[in-house]
């Protein structure tokens, strides 16, 4: 049995705390492409220098890399029972890749979460944690250009796999125990 999902929804919207949440308990690994740059920056790799002023500025880093990275983190052998991806796919040209992708090695998507919330609950919770985590992405101009490229590029995304059937809308604007509550329960029924 695999569990294959991906978590869909602007920043702020809880995505990362429940796909963290979610993984301990199912024990599936958490793919999270901003985390993945973040730790190649931290790191200085190669790969860390040429992201970085994109991270920086809140622009999506090039589809080639992006999807590069996605492929080989799915094809490691902690990912054969499954995984949860978060913050990918951020466009259409990159979910295009991820159903190629998942055609070749027979494992199609069991469900997509879309943590819904508004740009005003999204941009307050965003500046909270800038507080917290001094994220370089969390300026108040940033956190903007990162809402409006969401709104573009990825809001398509969520309509494509509305059109599919997949699709599990969340209201993100509730507690984390709430929102936690109800996405355990469908993976508990996606488990069965
Ligand atoms: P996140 O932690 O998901 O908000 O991602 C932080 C930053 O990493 C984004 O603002 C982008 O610069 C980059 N990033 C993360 N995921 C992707 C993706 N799927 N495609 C392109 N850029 C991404």
């Amino acid at each position: 049995m695999t569990i294959n999902v991906l978590f869909l929804g602007p920043q702020g919207s809880g995505k990362g705390t429940q796909a963290t949440r979610i993984c301990a308990a199912h024990g599936v690994p958490h793919v999270s492409t901003g985390d993945m740059f973040r730790a190649a920056i931290a790191e200085q790799t190669a790969l860390g220098r040429e992201v970085e002023p994109i991270v920086a500025a809140g622009e999506l880093v090039p589809d080639a890399l992006t999807v590069a990275l996605i492929r080989d983190r799915i094809a490691k052998d902690d990912a054969q029972a499954g995984f949860i991806l978060d913050g990918f796919p951020r466009n259409i040209a990159q979910a295009e890749s991820l159903d190629r992708m998942l055609e070749v090695i027979g494992r199609p998507l069991d469900r997509v979460f879309f943590f819904d919330l508004d740009d005003a609950t999204a941009t307050t919770r965003a500046l909270e944690r800038a507080n917290r985590e001094a994220r370089v992405d969390d300026t108040p101009e940033v956190i903007a250009r990162r809402l409006a490229i969401y709104h573009e590029q990825t809001a398509p995304v969520v309509a494509r796999y509305r059109a599919t059937g997949t699709l599990h809308e969340i209201n993100a604007a509730r507690s984390v125990d709430d929102v936690f509550a109800e996405i355990s329960a469908a993976f508990g029924w996606l488990a069965r």
